[in-house]
């Protein structure tokens, strides 16, 4: 085969793939040394057991977690307890610090903020998004761009988002935005700040050609469940992807949310939980499919955290599970780490949750700091 005919054929497979779900060679993709892009995507309270029963779940329609060619896990404890919540483990990944559970953004012992990497890859020239299937002022999302002592102070979090020009927003939340106690409305500044805002699930009439920043608030409050058909977590992060490539010559950082496996768990529902993992492996599928295109894109995948003590128990049946939830709460196991891409190397092995932001940093060859 003629090498420049590699990327043509590359592009139709990738097509094909989005359609037939078949396997993506990713191994036979070769990338640029060090990578201009990063897209961290985080399944809230995915651990093993998760990712073991989306395997098992799919059975011949393979999972897409089985093709990363680096894994690692990493010990997700927070700066004051052995099991963390979503605040504490976002600001690990966000800052490269522990702090203490429910701080978005900020560090023991008085509070200071830490700055994110998404602020400073914004401010050093990168194009930045968050696609999430929470509200924006959720605490994962919150802990990239906010920085509060408590993650219930929805509506300051959602002030924080005027703060960073993050380039685009997909997700929940738009109350916070629009209907809050202080009656400051906050679309109307944001549009002031040159944002395009728009409402529902069409992503007609976005500014794609990353001509401005945009905010698409997919529901007032927080978005539905896969179980009951909510679905545009993949196409968003595609979107999101070719919208930020577009929006900086230097590249991109993109954070996306499969954020109700976790609320699934909490409430220890299988049905809810199959229907997350299947909407995240598709999600992450459209995350590898771009990086296999553009070559220069480190992707990676984690949780925050393990949440409901899920077990897969034995059934009469070979090829089938009982999964049990221990509990109704998140527990300490090590959270599985995949990485795809320039540099995914530094992902394996077993570390801390805060490791996640130096091995970014150090894939990027930003000074340490
Ligand atoms: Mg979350
Ligand atoms: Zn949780």
């Amino acid at each position: 085969m003629r090498l420049y005919l590699l990327p043509v054929l590359l592009f139709l497979t990738a097509c094909t793939v989005a359609r037939k779900q078949e396997k993506i060679d990713l191994q036979a993709i070769k990338f640029e040394n060090r990578p201009k892009n990063i897209i961290l995507l985080i399944g809230d309270g995915m651990a093993l057991a998760h990712v073991s029963a989306n395997v098992y779940w799919r059975g011949n329609n393979k999972s897409i977690f089985e093709e990363f060619p680096f894994i690692g896990f990493h010990k997700s404890l927070s700066f004051d307890d052995l099991v963390t919540d979503s605040a504490a483990g976002a600001t690990a990944f966000a800052c490269g610090h522990k702090t203490t559970n429910a701080a978005i953004g900020v560090l023991p012992p008085d509070n200071q903020p830490c700055t994110t990497i998404l602020e400073e890859m914004d401010g050093l020239g990168w194009a930045t998004g968050m696609v999430v299937t929470c509200s924006a002022p959720h605490a994962t999302p919150a802990s990239f761009i906010a920085h509060r002592e408590m993650r219930a102070q929805t509506e300051e979090i959602a002030l924080d988002y005027l703060k960073t020009p993050l380039d685009c927003f997909i997700g929940g939340g738009e109350q916070y935005f629009d209907a809050r106690g202080d009656k400051i409305n906050l679309v109307d500044s944001l549009r002031d700040k040159g944002y395009i805002i728009r409402r529902g699930l069409s992503f007609n009439k976005l500014p794609l050609d990353g001509s401005a920043p945009f905010m698409l608030f997919t529901d007032l409050r927080e978005p539905g469940t896969a179980s009951a058909g909510r679905n545009y977590l993949p196409g968003a992060t595609t979107l999101a992807c070719e919208y930020l490539k577009k929006r900086s010559e230097k590249g991109f950082f993109l954070m996306v949310e499969g954020s109700q496996i976790d609320w699934a768990c909490h409430a220890n529902d299988r049905t809810w939980l199959k229907a997350e993992m299947n909407d995240f492996d598709d999600t992450v599928r459209r995350a590898l499919e771009f990086a296999a295109q553009d070559r220069s894109t480190l992707v990676i995948v984690t949780g925050d955290h393990e949440c409901g003590g899920l077990a897969l128990n034995k059934t009469d049946s070979k090829n089938d599970f009982k999964g049990t939830f221990v509990v109704r709460m998140h527990t300490g196991a090590l959270v599985p780490v995949y990485a795809y891409g320039p540099q995914a190397h530094l992902f394996s092995g077993i570390y801390d949750n805060t490791d996640i932001y130096y091995k970014m940093r150090a894939a990027l060859n930003l000074p340490s700091n």
